[in-house]
Formats: C-alpha cells, structure tokens, sequence
C-alpha cells in the first residue's frame, strides 16, 4: 500500500467531481507500481487505455483471455498495443478450451456458466490482482442497477484491494464523444449490434430498443460475470 494510508470515503468523495484523467493520476501517484487496469476490451476500456497511454501514467495493463474472445476483440487488442505502444498482458485461465471439455465435458458455458466464468474468469483475475493494491475499472453507474451505486474508489471487499471507477459518472454518450474526438480504436462488433461484449460463446446482438446487455448470456438469467460485485455504500462511505 501507499506510504500513508488511504481514507476511501473521504477520497471517494473528494474525486467524485473529478475528471476520469485526474481520477487515473490521483490512483497512480498513491498506488503505482502496485496499481493496474483490468480490461475487457469495452468501449469504456478502450477509452481508458487511450488517457493512460497520452498521459504516460505507470498503470499496468492486462486482460482475462478466456479463450473464446471474438476475433474482432483479439484483432482490437493488437491494434490497442500498436497504437499507443503499450503492452496489455494476457491472463489466461488453468484450463485451456480443450482440457476443460476433457474434464468437465463440452461448452460448459451453455450448462453451467456461473462455473464456467468462475474458472475462465474469477479466478485468475483473483490471481492477477495479487500482490498490487489497487485496480481499475471501466464500469458506469448507468450500466446496470448493480453498478449504480460504484464510488469513484471503494474497498473491493470480493478480491480484497482497493478498486478505482474513473468513469462512474460517464454517460454511454460521453464515452462515445471521446472515442470520435481522439480517434481511439474500438471493437468493430459495436458497429454490427454488439454494444456488450464478452465472450463469443455468451454474447449476441441486440435489437434496437433493447438493453445494451441484453446479448450477454442471453436466455441464461445472468447478468454479471461475477468480477463486480458492487455492494452499497455504507453509512460512512455515501458522506
Ligand atoms: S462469458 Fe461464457 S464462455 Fe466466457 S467465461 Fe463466462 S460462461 Fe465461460
């Protein structure tokens, strides 16, 4: 951890207002080199590379590769690594796709994908996240009902490390104007109906109107991989 310890609600509260890069520096001069950016690949994601790389901050990067990503997202995350000179390490999972069809049968995903994105994704991030004291994510309080409640830092009481959201108060549109205005290169998926991307097995288009999560484990009543587990602020927290 930092030299002085980190008052999480009084930082939470003191960068709510704060821009995502000024969010990104405050993380990385209290926390880098123990500090890094998990990401999926996102529009958000892709976003939070770009301020990263143009502003040079120390914040290691990687990415869960569960072995089933689309081609279109590994395709995304060479031209992310080309264009920004930037190196976004693969976390991969024990099992590859064929050990684990060999020892818990064929596309686990369409029988039990709680377990399946325990094993390909939960994991090894727990494994990735050991050892920094803080990581960053690109989740939206708009996203989901779940993510409403995110603090600009809040303690991740799942893997045990402090979790740093500098795009909470991002709208979907924000993102957007950002990605257009800097030329940051995105999964080409979203311009086919793909707002939500995850992995290949898990994922559809969705239809105009519908949520944008919509085609993540579609049909499968589930709505999170079970990396953001967002709890309610607390009393001391929501100050
Ligand atoms: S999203 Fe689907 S394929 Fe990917 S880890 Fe979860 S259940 Fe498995």
């Amino acid at each position: 951890m930092a030299d002085a310890p980190i008052d999480v609600p009084a930082a939470a509260a003191e960068l709510e207002g704060a821009s995502a890069v000024d969010i990104l520096r405050w993380a990385s001069q209290r926390l880098a080199p123990k500090l890094t950016f998990a990401t999926g690949f996102g529009a958000e994601g892709c976003v939070i590379i770009d301020l990263i790389a143009k502003h040079h901050l120390p914040i290691d990067l990687f990415t869960l590769d569960t072995g089933v990503l689309f081609p279109e997202t590994y395709a995304l995350w060479r031209r992310l690594e080309d264009t920004y000179g930037v190196t976004i390490r693969p976390v991969r999972p024990a099992l590859s796709i064929d050990a684990q069809a060999a020892t818990l049968g064929p596309a686990l995903w369409t029988r039990d994908p709680d377990r399946c994105c325990d094993l390909r994704k939960v994991k090894p991030l727990r494994q990735a996240l050991t050892g920094f004291d803080a990581w960053i994510t690109a989740i939206r309080r708009e996203q989901t009902p779940e993510r409403a409640t995110a603090r600009v830092v809040e303690h991740d009481q799942k893997f045990g490390l402090l979790k740093i959201n500098p795009l909470v108060r991002w709208s979907h549109d924000d993102v957007w104007a950002h990605i257009y205005a800097n030329d940051v290169p995105y999964n080409e998926l979203h311009d086919q109906g793909f707002p939500s991307i995850g992995c290949q097995p898990c994922t559809s288009a969705v239809a105009p109107g519908e949520d944008a999560r919509a085609g993540r484990w579609r049909g499968a009543g589930k709505k999170e991989c079970g990396l953001h587990v967002i709890q309610p602020p607390s009393r001391d927290e929501a100050r």
